[in-house]
């Protein structure tokens, strides 16, 4: 193992600290490192690996899928249509009730997509190019530069300024913090629905709906951020419709492919007639065959095996779980979180009790560094969070 990581070590370039382990393969929600060891995994790729891994039933359609896809073709570009893009877009368009969907290959991709198109939206309006976007603290939205620009972590964009400007943040949850930084110049206004890097901060309902009528009122553009959220996590495929706010746009990654990189924007058909036309926007990997068979398959398959109850269910024993934790041990703070989006918020920093937990098989991440992150692939039993709770207790003693 310790010569992969000095390969690694010797070229990879240094913007991760990583754990000092080397993954080999995966089996149902079992990770195996280059020496055998086994791990129960509560991190899934960081809510990606929703399915679970390998050969388990679940996971083999999928990889059926995949390969039968690979054999076929994998790539044609988006100048001409493809079979598992007409599907996908189908698909992911009627779960989400939005009408218009454009893949990208990221999160960080379809954020950009959305600032493109809030900021379309209101050139067309006014023939102006001094919109504004309103952001919430504690947020992330991803890493390339516009993404960036709206990531409420001062500390993620110092270095890297001037980002492209006219952003501003407001605080999560409070409707005032909001309305005291709109103005005629405001766009959109833009949040994850369950804030994930941040550390786990749920929206509030109430909040949620003032910032609908808020928007409506205004013609403001409200967008949320379901990458991390999304995707069955919270017991809807996506949190907002457990709270019955409908955005005008959204954006999704990480579960959609279940491990092959894939995103997407979407947006209503009121605000694609009113935004981004031929020529506005393009890539050339995104939407291609190999990754929307993913996102097809996947949609079939928690259809299939009504992923959705599955949360429900086991997010609330995993919430009583955590409770319980909350109870006995003295340094934990709070637990926050929805269904199988759970933090546990620490007086003091959890990376040694991350560490500890790898060390005895339990591979767990943190969300800032006082929060322990649950994430899990979405297809966990209450046997294996009783045995992830087993590792932490012996870890946090
Ligand atoms: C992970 C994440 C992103 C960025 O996605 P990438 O695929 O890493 O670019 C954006 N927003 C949220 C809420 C995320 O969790």
């Amino acid at each position: 193992m310790n010569s992969y990581i000095e390969k690694a070590e010797n070229s990879l370039l240094h913007t991760y600290n990583r754990f000092q382990v080397v993954f080999e393969h995966g089996q149902g929600v079992y990770l195996y490192d280059t020496e055998g060891k086994k791990y129960l995994d509560f991190c899934g790729g960081i809510a990606v690996n929703a399915l679970g891994y390998g050969d388990q039933e679940l996971e083999k359609e999928l990889i059926d899928a995949l390969s039968d896809q690979i054999r076929k073709v994998t790539h044609t570009s988006n100048y001409f249509y493809n079979i598992p893009a007409a599907e996908a877009a189908q698909k992911l368009t009627k779960a989400a009730g939005l009408e218009r969907v454009f893949f990208t290959n990221s999160g960080a991709e379809a954020v950009e997509g959305l600032i493109k198109t809030a900021r379309k939206y209101a050139y067309l309006k006014d023939g102006n190019t001094d919109h504004e976007i309103i952001a919430m603290e504690h947020s992330f939205h991803g890493r390339t530069m516009g993404a960036l620009s709206v990531t409420g972590n001062p500390a993620y964009r110092k270095a890297f300024e001037p980002m492209i400007g006219n952003v501003k943040f407001a605080t999560m949850n409070d409707y005032e913090s909001v309305e005291a930084l709109v103005n005629e110049k405001t766009c959109a206004i833009l949040l994850e629905t369950v804030q994930g890097e941040g550390g786990i901060f749920p929206a509030e309902e109430g909040f949620l709906k003032k910032l609908r009528k808020l928007c409506d009122e205004k013609d403001i553009l409200l967008i949320f951020d379901e990458i991390q959220c999304g995707m069955g996590r919270t017991g809807e495929l996506f949190a907002w419709q457990r709270f019955g706010v409908k955005p005008d746009a959204m954006a999704t990654a990480k579960a959609l492919g279940c491990g092959i990189p894939v995103g997407a924007f979407l947006m209503s058909q009121k605000l694609a007639d009113a935004s981004l036309v031929a020529g506005d926007h393009g890539t050339t990997y995104g939407g291609n065959p190999l990754a929307c068979r993913a996102v097809s398959t996947v949609l079939d398959l928690y259809e299939k095996r009504d992923i959705l109850s599955h949360v429900k269910k086991v997010g609330a024993y995993l919430e009583e779980k955590l409770d319980g934790l909350v109870a006995k041990y003295d340094h934990i703070i709070e637990r926050r979180g929805i269904g199988l989006m759970q933090g546990l918020e620490f007086d003091c920093e959890v990376k040694p009790v991350l560490q500890k937990a790898l060390d005895n098989g339990l591979v767990l991440i943190n969300a800032g560094a006082k929060i322990i992150r649950f994430v899990p692939p979405l297809v966990i039993t209450e046997e294996d969070i009783d045995e992830m709770i087993r590792i932490l207790e012996d870890a946090l003693s």
